[in-house]
């Protein structure tokens, strides 16, 4: 139940969408995402789940409509299908209108259909190629058999899956229309993802993967005729509609500023820290101040909103030249993407 005022940010933004990062771990390790061998937190450093569950609690209670779970891989945290049973209670008493996750779908054989059964009715499942030897090149880790049976389960389980797509060049061009095909004869939605520049991820050169959407664009308008749509969710995705199939397709360009001046959302870390943008960082350390008052929720409701007085007008990323400007050193799995 909304009982404080609207989180309002100083460019009359309206906070009402909570990312959260619930484990900095994940089962692959994605070669834009992870460095090969990954040094993870220490569990003390880590949100408990009931803190997450309380911080989740209170930004609801400050009029967040919708929680988004990412990671790392938000399904391989202990616990984690508990910690969602809880939440469900606030879709009950319709205090919340949407709790998802983004997944990279390994675990949803198993977990699909207790999602469906805590509230959960969209995921997105992200997905880069549709081939076994590719798969296993971009993950390092993953098995594309095991997502594809977890997509499937997620499906019968009733959940409606989007595919997220990261544009990689020399990588997954050749794949662009198969994608498109595979996903609308599935009736999944597919959104691309321009690669950002988060972390250091070792050796991999970004610049060499980065594939700009626009060309991704022009790409598919030599075989379809799209038409934008004006769905805006006030994140950075925009869409168009395939006229020939009437399929939809999203295009995340975090790189271009054309989304910040609608930005609704905030972004909570595993370790109890909120970014108040993807690309800037600056943020508040929520956490100290949750175990420093741990039953005084009025002390967190401060620090969330002067964090969101600090809320910035948009963020720095430029590959303009050719360098990568305004990169930001934490990873994805870090801030949950
Ligand atoms: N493990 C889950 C997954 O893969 O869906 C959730 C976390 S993952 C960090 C969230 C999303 O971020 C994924 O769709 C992934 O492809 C994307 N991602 C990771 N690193 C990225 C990068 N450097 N640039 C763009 N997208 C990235
Ligand atoms: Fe794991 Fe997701 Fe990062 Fe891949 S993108 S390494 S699945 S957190």
């Amino acid at each position: 139940m909304m009982d404080g005022e609207a989180l309002i940010d100083p460019f009359q933004r309206k906070i009402t969408y909570l990312r959260v990062s619930v484990t900095d771990r994940c089962d692959f390790r994605c070669v834009y995402c992870m460095s090969e061998h990954m040094v993870f937190l220490p569990k003390k450093d880590l949100l408990s789940l009931e803190e997450l569950d309380r911080i989740c609690t209170i930004f609801i209670s400050l009029g967040v409509r919708k929680v988004r779970l990412t990671g790392g891989e938000p399904l391989v945290r202990r616990g984690i299908m508990e910690f969602i049973r809880g939440m469900s209670r606030h879709l009950e008493d319709n205090s919340l209108d949407e709790l998802t996750i983004t997944t990279n779908g390994s675990q949803l054989a198993k977990k699909a259909k207790d999602l469906h059964a805590a509230g959960i009715r969209r995921i997105n499942v992200s997905l880069d190629t549709l081939s076994p030897e590719k798969f296993k090149q971009i993950t390092r880790w993953g098995r594309l058999e095991q997502v594809m049976e977890g997509i499937k389960e997620a499906q019968k389980a009733g959940l409606k899956v989007k595919i997220n797509t990261v544009a990689l060049k020399g990588f997954n061009e050749i794949e662009l229309f198969s994608l498109c095909d595979w996903c609308h004869s599935n009736g999944f939605d597919l959104t691309f993802i321009e690669v950002m520049p988060m972390g250091d991820i070792g050796n991999e050169n970004r610049l060499g993967q980065y594939w700009s959407l626009q060309d991704l664009r022009s790409w598919l308008s030599t075989r379809f005729t799209l038409r934008d749509i004006a769905e805006r969710t006030g994140g950075p995705a925009r869409y168009v509609e395939v006229r020939e199939t009437g399929q939809k397709i999203g295009f995340i360009t975090p790189l271009s500023h054309n989304f910040c001046e609608s930005c609704n959302r905030v972004r909570l870390t595993c370790t109890g820290e909120l970014f108040m943008c993807l690309g800037q960082e600056d943020n508040a350390d929520l956490k100290t101040l949750m175990r420093k008052y741990p039953d005084d929720d009025s002390k967190v409701i401060m620090g969330i909103r002067e964090a969101i007085s600090r809320k910035p007008k948009g963020h720095d990323f430029d590959y303009s030249r050719q360098k990568i400007d305004g990169q930001v050193a934490r990873f994805m799995s870090h801030t949950g993407g």
